[in-house]
């Protein structure tokens, strides 16, 4: 092989950059890597990913970028580390990290899109008295929570002026289903609900059609974990219910411990989620629909919810009614209480 073909050597400034753009502590977080800070200093210590123990003996100075094991002997930069995680060779895990630093990127500038769209909808919001009367049909009328949740409203027509505006190509758009494939904004007419994850990134949008359009609509991606799990973690009894203006007229009735999946399907990362606290209870309030479709949901997500160690109730509403209608047709915080505390267990 003649010598001009082969690929260069990363140089010495490439690879500076890149760690400067992905520091170590922020590429173990990423794969799920924990440590506790020692003290005032920018070290970390935690267990350590390269060997098998009990007892943390990694450390991690996030100010040099560098880790060490006391406990195997390893330690260097962040491509030592790959190297050594992924039994790569040097110029593999270069690539495996510029990689990953693209796939960062991108999702970065998804939720960055989504965030552009989700504020432009909530100005829309006040701009149209149809929206705020369908929320109010719904029995949301707490202005500070619809701001709380950024709910906002597509009428149609201008979301692809305002995202131009901002330097966004309709590829992207399309690419993303904001903009449906005859040029129109995909969520016409709907109330929207952002759906953020834990740190705060939009991952997706919740549309509910205030029209004859059918119901429920998402961007084709991630609908993302349990809604707002990062303030209802914190409490060892949750409500679960079906869908967000369950959760929004719970959550304006002081039941702040309501989360929903978007659905009555729950995933293994959503399960994942209820059961990262042991012995946590869980309130399933499904729709009491004619069908018995919810019901049956719900007794299914209790047996799975106790094979997993967590304790299942199902609250009964009245037939016919969910969470919101519930809530509509009149009923108070303590009509709710009451059916809590008849709530079956599985
Ligand atoms: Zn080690």
């Amino acid at each position: 092989m003649l010598l001009n073909e082969r690929k260069p050597e990363p140089m010495a400034e490439d690879l500076e950059r890149l760690k400067q753009h992905f520091p170590l502590l922020e590429y173990l977080q990423r794969h799920n890597w924990r440590g506790l800070r020692t003290g005032a200093r920018p070290e970390f210590v935690g267990l350590c990913p390269l060997h098998q123990e009990t007892h943390p003996s990694f450390s991690v100075n996030a100010r040099k970028n560098l880790f060490y094991c006391h406990g195997c002997g390893q330690g260097g930069d962040l491509i030592r580390f790959v190297e050594l995680f992924r039994h790569l060779s040097f110029r593999q895990s270069v690539a495996h990290l510029e990689q990953e630093l693209a796939a960062v990127a991108r999702s970065q500038s998804v939720s960055e899109l989504l965030a552009h769209a989700a504020a432009f909808y909530q100005l829309e919001l006040h701009r149209h008295p149809e929206a705020v009367q369908y929320l109010e049909s719904r029995g949301l009328q707490d202005s500070a929570l619809v701001a709380e949740l950024g709910l906002g409203y597509a009428p149609g027509g201008n979301l692809r002026r305002h995202l131009s505006g901002l330097g966004y190509s309709l590829d992207q758009l399309l690419e993303i289903g904001l903009i449906n494939p005859q040029g129109r904004d995909a969520f016409c007419r709907r109330v929207i609900f952002p759906c953020r994850e834990p740190d705060g990134q939009i991952i997706n949008l919740y549309g509910r059609s205030i029209g004859a359009a059918f119901p429920h609509r998402l961007l084709p991606r991630s609908k993302g974990g349990l809604f707002a799990w990062d303030s209802v973690r914190n409490f060892s009894h949750v409500i679960l219910v079906e869908g967000l203006f369950d959760v929004a007229v719970l959550w304006q009735a002081g039941f702040r411990n309501t989360t929903c999946a978007i659905g009555t399907h729950l995933s293994s990362a959503h399960l994942a989620q209820l059961s990262d606290a042991p012995g946590r209870c869980v309130y399933i309030v499904f729709d009491r629909d004619d069908n018995q479709a919810g019901q049956r949901a719900a007794h299914q997500l209790a047996l799975q919810l106790k094979d997993l160690g967590l304790r299942a109730r199902i609250v009964h509403l009245p037939q016919g009614q969910d969470p919101n209608s519930y809530f509509v047709a009149g009923a108070t915080a303590a009509d709710f209480i009451t059916s809590w505390e008849r709530a079956q267990q599985v």
